[in-house]
């Protein structure tokens, strides 16, 4: 845990790649690249002629699952009522976990972002305590914030 963990404040369209091994089944010549910006998770499925995109928005995101069997994780994203699902395999341990922890500061910054706008409000990083959205610094635990 550290202290310098700030509400994530993401540019708007700014987003982070992540590709499969090409090590793994089916990743060989065009590895699946995994796109997480703030707005959505798309998975690129290169080919031959074409690529394949499945996307699923950062707002329906009901869940990300990992699995990992010795040197490689399988990444499950599901939107919730479970009618997308993105699934990828091949990606190193630390990514599918950048991956999930990526999703969920977005999915975090949306939703202090959408009750920011309805109430002034947001929480406290340290504390949790609801503080105003200009404060400073944090009038439960006195941290900056
Ligand atoms: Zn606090």
């Amino acid at each position: 845990m550290t202290n310098t963990q700030a509400l994530p404040t993401v540019a708007e369209g700014s987003h982070q790649i992540f590709t499969a091994s090409r090590l793994t089944r089916g990743n060989r010549i065009f590895p699946t690249k995994i796109s997480v910006s703030p707005v959505q998770v798309v998975k690129i499925k290169p080919s031959w002629f074409s690529s394949d995109e499945e996307s699923i928005n950062i707002r329906h995101v009901s869940s990300v699952r990992i699995k990992t069997v010795l040197l490689w994780s399988d990444i499950w994203i599901e939107s919730s009522g479970g009618q997308n699902q993105i699934y990828s395999h091949g990606h190193s341990k630390k990514d599918a976990q950048t991956i999930k922890r990526i999703i969920e500061e977005h999915q975090m910054a949306y939703k202090e972002g959408a009750l920011s706008e309805v109430n002034g409000t947001r929480k406290c990083p340290y504390c949790a305590e609801t503080i105003k959205i200009e404060a400073r610094i944090c009038r439960f635990c006195n941290r900056e914030v």
